[in-house]
């Protein structure tokens, strides 16, 4: 497992909580309008866990919890043990995954290391268009496996969409929401062309009105709804 990046403090990425993130090296999925493709084979920084555990520590009067991100941390045969690390320092833990290892969502759940889950769903949970928007071939029995997990945890999880023009469409996004419903939160999240793994993803971004007819549809779906990324 490659830690390769660790940001001390964030708002950003647990509404209402004061937290650090850690970047973990890797990912299964190779989805074309990726932002951080530095992290996705497996290169960047070898940050020592030693010292984001110290940094914890020595930070909890005002840390309140600890973000696992990546690429994709599912993929790491350490992560249970990174979390179980981070878990005994008394700060709640929010994963990041793609949802295709849902074994693993399970695991972590059932031993009650993490405390909320945020899951990308990039399309209509079918293989044709999930595989595109992924970049790789994708078993989505996988991923609705992931989310009947989180439905039946009791974890709270949130579900994020980056609104990616070409891969979500006003008809594709219907679609991916009647495989959503009755879930309880959903971030859609503005598409930014500015680093992306496909060069070709250099495109225009949906204008705001887009977004927000999206959140609208989305409404009907789910019961709470956010855009983010202006
Ligand atoms: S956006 Fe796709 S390729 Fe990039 S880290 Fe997430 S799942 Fe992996």
């Amino acid at each position: 497992m490659r830690i390769a990046g660790f940001v001390k403090t964030t708002l950003q990425d647990w509404e209402g909580k004061n937290a650090c993130m850690i970047l973990l090296s890797g990912c299964n999925f190779r989805c074309p309008y990726c932002n951080r493709p530095d992290l996705i084979d497996g290169a960047g920084d070898d940050i020592e866990l030693s010292s984001i555990l110290k940094y914890i520590k020595e930070n909890r009067d005002f840390l309140e919890a600890a973000v696992i991100s990546g690429g994709e941390p599912t993929i790491n045969e350490d992560l249970y043990k990174l979390v179980s690390d981070i878990k005994k320092l008394k700060v709640k833990i929010k994963l990041d995954t793609n949802g295709s290892a849902p074994d693993i969502l399970d695991d972590l759940i059932g031993a009650k290391l993490v405390d909320k889950v945020c899951i990308n769903i990039m399309a209509p949970l079918d293989p044709v268009p999930y595989s595109k928007a992924a970049g790789v071939e994708v078993d989505t029995e996988l991923i609705k496996k992931s989310l009947k997990i989180l439905d039946g945890s009791g974890v709270s999880y949130e579900i994020r969409t980056v609104a990616v023009p070409g891969l979500i469409t006003h008809d594709s996004f219907g679609k991916m929401l009647s495989g959503l419903d009755g879930s309880k939160s959903m971030i859609i999240q503005q598409f930014d062309p500015r680093v992306t793994l496909d060069p070709k993803m250099d495109i225009k971004p949906y204008p705001k009105p887009v977004l927000i007819r999206m959140a609208e549809t989305a409404k009907g779906y789910i019961e709470r709804v956010r855009i983010r990324g202006f």
